[in-house]
């Protein structure tokens, strides 16, 4: 490993100092140093024609381990997101035990430190066991680290408990209860959007009003509580425009969309292909523009993969058996550079900032998120815009139940620093 880099000639985009320009980047003993104060005999790295941005941060990724390992494990789920410009992804706490302890908490920042491919910031459960009926222990994983609680793939059902947690949570200073947007009873059985694609296709549907009636509930005990909430991948209009006078109202709300939901339909479905079972469904037309209007105008603050291995033996199987969810780490930016950034619909500064910086803000990773200024820690993504791909397994998740296979995605991730260290150098992981 070199002691020092030098990023020459990149096109430096950082949201975090309002930053779009030509510079070289200095790197030198894990921080940013101005490029005139390298030691002799750093290595360069020619990057004319490639962005150089802030690493990226998912606030939304399955690791799943411990108890999943055949899906993932800490250290291939570390190395799909190193690849794909990560430089910190913020784990989920369904595992098997679930993460509603400190223990399991240090468990995962543990193993991610022992990978050494990027940080984790591990979301603690709401729920003792994801069960929904006793609060966990929230202190306790607060002290370990954890910034964001969430009982991701079910809803806190029951609102006095809800309300509880965002009232504990302000206790805490900047910590947030992330929800999973769904009604339990309106889903209970639908494989996809609830609409005229699902008529056609003979699946039966989940509509988005399972998703909007827990938003609108959980606006209204964030203003009871005032407390911090933030929406996991939001898939529908009406959900974007809830937030969005929320928003103006003045309530402390965030709001998260995924790639998958940025780019595909509920029509997209007439293949049955299984990598596009996810859970929220994928949504018309009208709710994908309305998604990326409200990520444009910044209603919607962060992307976060969802990214949710599963083994084969659980989605190569018959639509309705198979697992909801899409893996998306090796994959995002391409999605995001190619289906919003390249049409002009979405800024460059303003992707990055809703990959990088405003969810390094959620997840409290000071470390992460820019700005790319000396004497901060070296986190940065090198990648060329121009570059096209074929997505294909294999991955370097372990699994490979991608909703982008076959598609070509323009862009690709070049370098990869992690605390100064190269982990990924001309799109291959080193380590
Ligand atoms: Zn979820």
């Amino acid at each position: 490993m070199p002691e020092a880099i030098l990023l020459r000639g990149g096109r430096v985009v950082d949201p975090a100092a309002g930053r779009d320009e030509v510079a070289d980047v200095g790197v030198a003993e894990g921080r940013i140093v101005p490029p005139d104060a390298l030691p002799a005999g750093a290595l360069e790295l020619d990057c004319s024609g490639l962005v150089i941005a802030p690493g990226l941060v998912d606030p939304h990724t399955h690791l799943r381990q411990p108890g999943g390992e055949d899906a993932e494990t800490v250290e291939t789920g570390c190395r799909a997101a190193a690849l794909g410009g990560y430089t910190a992804v913020a784990p989920m706490a369904n595992t098997d035990p679930v993460a509603d302890d400190a223990a399991v908490i240090r468990e995962v920042i543990d193993l991610a430190a022992a990978a050494g491919l990027c940080d984790v910031y591990p979301v603690g459960a709401v729920t003792r066991g994801l069960a929904g009926e006793d609060l966990a222990e929230l202190g306790e994983m607060v002290e370990a680290g954890v910034r964001v609680f969430s009982d991701d793939g079910r809803v806190v059902a029951n609102p006095q408990l809800l309300r509880n947690a965002l009232t504990y949570a302000l206790a805490f200073g900047e910590v947030a209860i992330a929800e999973h947007c769904e009604d339990p009873a309106l889903s209970e059985g639908g494989q996809m959007h609830e609409g005229q694609h699902s008529a056609v296709l003979g699946l039966q549907g989940k509509p988005r009003e399972s998703e909007e009636i827990v938003v609108a509930r959980d606006l209204a005990l964030a203003r009871l509580t005032g407390g911090r909430l933030h929406l996991l991948h939001l898939s529908s209009a009406g959900s974007v425009e809830m937030v969005r006078r929320a928003k103006a109202e003045g309530l402390r709300v965030t709001a998260e969309v995924t790639p998958h939901h940025l780019v595909f339909t509920d029509a997209d479905l007439v293949t049955y292909d299984t990598n596009l079972k996810v859970n929220p469904p994928l949504r018309t037309a009208e709710d994908r523009a309305a998604l990326r209007r409200g990520l444009a105008d910044g209603t919607i603050d962060v992307i976060g993969t969802d990214h949710a291995p599963h083994p084969v033996e659980r989605k190569e199987v018959e639509f309705d058996q198979a697992a909801p969810g899409t893996i998306g780490l090796e994959t995002a930016l391409a999605a995001v550079l190619t289906e919003l950034v390249e049409p002009g619909e979405l800024s460059l500064l303003r992707a990055i900032e809703a990959m990088s910086t405003a969810p390094a803000r959620l997840l409290g990773a000071a470390d992460h998120g820019g700005p790319i200024e000396p004497g901060r820690p070296a986190m940065l993504v090198a990648f060329d815009p121009a570059a096209t791909w074929v997505v294909e397994p294999p991955f370097a998740s372990r699994s490979r139940n991608s909703a982008f296979i076959g598609r070509t995605l323009r862009g690709r991730v070049v370098h990869t620093i992690y605390r100064g260290e190269l982990v990924v150098a001309d799109g291959k992981a080193e380590r």
